[in-house]
């Protein structure tokens, strides 16, 4: 059966996150994916695409007045990206603490960007700082029929 959550909240809050194009070529799509897995998190929506510069300037719409705005964008779009949708019980906040800091040098070992990171602008991965702009980037990213809902057999040894 399909479940559509009525609200993003509790077990059913939905995080944005985003392979950027180094973590891509870095062949790190993987081992982030087995690291959201193994905590226990729900994969609901997933693709792999060389994103466009109008979708990457709205994405980043909060930054537009920064320096690095434009080398920001830029390189977002100069490979593939792989976008996806997770589910969970505090997963928005969460999958940050996963991520680590913007800057991988400030990321503890452990996380994404600080086990596999060094500069700031190649930190491998996005992740949506919180449920509004989660809610905001999932729009922007997915169409709603590419959104999965599926049951989760294991969710009862997840949540309890
Ligand atoms: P995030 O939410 O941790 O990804 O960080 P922000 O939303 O503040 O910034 C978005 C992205 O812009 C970061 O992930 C970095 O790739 C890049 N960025 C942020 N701050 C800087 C900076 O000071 N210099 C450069 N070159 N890039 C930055
Ligand atoms: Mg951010």
């Amino acid at each position: 059966a399909h479940i559509f959550p009525s609200a993003w909240t509790g077990i059913n809050e939905r995080t944005f996150l985003a392979i950027k194009p180094d973590g891509h070529q870095r062949r790190l799509v993987g081992e982030i994916i087995r690291r959201f897995e193994r905590k226990g998190y729900h994969l609901v929506a997933m693709k792999m695409i060389q994103a466009s510069e109008e979708l990457l300037k709205k994405h980043y719409i909060e930054l537009r007045d920064r320096p690095f705005y434009e080398r920001l964008v830029k390189y977002m779009g100069s490979g593939p990206v792989v976008a996806m949708v997770w589910q969970g019980l505090d997963v928005v906040k969460t999958a940050r603490m996963m991520l680590g800091e913007t800057n991988p040098a400030d990321s503890l070992p452990g996380t994404i960007r600080g086990d596999f990171g060094v500069d700031i602008s190649r930190n491998i991965i996005h992740g949506s700082d919180s449920r509004e702009s989660a809610q905001r980037e999932i729009t922007l990213w997915f169409q709603p029929h590419e959104i999965v809902c599926w049951q989760d057999n294991a969710e009862k040894w997840i949540n309890e």
